[in-house]
């Protein structure tokens, strides 16, 4: 069998449905070609279901830019389209004094960043607000929000089909070799049956997988510095009973390869706490119950009447970090491939937090990196 179309985008989470949905809004004949027997079954559904506002990210950096520009899209997005979210705000809390000054030095790159809505606030403003929390100081961030991320990815697909856009369950990507037409993909679906399309453009939108992707397609990916580094970050729930009472999300200052174990609450009002930071050597889901002494304790820093047995573990996400640790920052990549002899070969790699905030506006710079193209 072979079938024809201006792009293949490899990935149905939220990242490839978004860029889909740009393109196919642009007038490019798209097919998503995804493994999985539904949409968004990995990190995209795997996550804190946070809209960051961008404090975190080095100025200048895609991971600033993209998330900046995202989070103003998707509160856009959701409104209009009536995605579940609520701008609840957050506070970065400095449990110490000697973590003032990194809480300082966040607040100065979020306004760099070009953010609005950020404060510094004292120990009595936050027991104002937050009975139960005890720091030093706090950091708030009004623009700060949740969502429902499954029916953001879900919008994003309505969006991309109504446009024309095909979706592709159950279909792995095999291989991708150059054709006269640009590429030919081979893909393997739930029978074992092969497919083949061909392709004037590729976007590699595998997440945990783009390194293998890249590889697959013929990209040197130590060379390129394209090898992920999978992060896992397990979440423990905890119940009503708890007895817990906060109304914004909560987290400290950053100090491992995340942003610090938080207390987030869902739209239901559930509240959880992770995700941790435990560099894997293969994607694995299972949450460890015997983490939640170290869980208890990060989070009683800030929240002192925390119970530890009230702790349940609940799930894991993973993350497609380009660094290990102890390694120095690096950046998304998102990029077109014609210097490396790809043209019209996106790849999105490394596309970690803040990817879920930051999707429609790596969307939009998918859309441009293959215009003319
Ligand atoms: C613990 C954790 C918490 C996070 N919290 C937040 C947050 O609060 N806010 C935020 O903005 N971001 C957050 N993120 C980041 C965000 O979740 C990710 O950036 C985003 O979900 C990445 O989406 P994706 O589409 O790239 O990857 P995925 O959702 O993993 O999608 C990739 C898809 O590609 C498919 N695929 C792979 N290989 C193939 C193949 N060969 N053929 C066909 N299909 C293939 C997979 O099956 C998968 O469905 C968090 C991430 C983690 C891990």
């Amino acid at each position: 069998m072979s079938t024809d179309s201006d792009v293949v985008v490899v990935g149905a989470g939220v990242i490839g449905l978004a860029t889909a949905a740009a393109l196919a809004r642009c007038g490019r004949s798209v097919i998503v070609v995804e493994r999985n027997p539904g949409i968004a079954q990995e990190t995209s559904s795997r996550n804190s279901e946070v809209i960051h506002a961008g404090i975190y990210y080095p100025t200048g950096s895609l991971k600033a830019t993209l998330c900046v520009a995202g989070q103003k899209m998707l509160y856009v997005r959701c409104a209009e389209r009536g995605i579940p979210h609520r701008k609840i705000g957050k506070l970065i809390v400095a449990a110490e004094v000697s973590e003032v000054a990194a809480l300082e030095a966040l607040c100065e790159r979020g306004f760099a960043n070009g953010l609005t809505g950020l404060e510094i606030i004292g120990r009595e403003e936050v027991h104002r607000r937050e009975p139960e929390v005890r720091c030093e100081a706090a950091l708030v961030s009004t623009e700060t929000g949740i969502l429902d991320a499954h029916a953001l990815s879900l919008s994003f697909l309505a969006e991309a089909e109504s446009f024309g856009a095909v979706l592709a369950l159950c279909v792995e990507v095999v291989a991708i070799e150059r054709s006269s037409s640009g590429y030919r993909i081979r893909a393997r679906d739930a029978t074992g049956a092969l497919t083949e399309i061909e392709c004037a453009a590729v976007v590699n939108a595998a997440g945990l997988a783009g390194d293998a992707l890249a590889e697959r397609a013929g990209f040197d990916v130590d060379a390129c510095g394209y090898r992920l580094r999978p992060c896992k970050g397990d979440y423990f729930a905890l119940p009503p009973a708890c007895g817990l009472r906060v109304s914004t999300l909560i987290y400290p200052v950053p100090a491992d390869a995340g942003l610090g174990i938080h207390l987030t609450i869902d739209l239901a009002g559930r509240m959880r706490v992770g995700p941790d930071a435990e560099y894997v050597d293969a994607v694995r889901y299972e949450v460890d119950e015997s983490k939640r002494v170290a869980f208890a304790r990060a989070v009683r820093r800030y929240l002192p009447a925390l119970d530890p047995a009230s702790l349940t573990p609940d799930f894991a996400g993973v993350r497609s970090k380009l660094f290990g640790p102890g390694e120095p920052f690096r950046d998304f990549v998102i990029r077109e491939e014609s210097e490396a002899g790809f043209p019209a070969f996106v790849n999105l790699i490394g596309i970690e937090s803040p990817g879920l905030t930051a999707a429609p506006a790596i969307a939009e710079r998918v859309v441009e990196l293959l215009s003319g193209l």
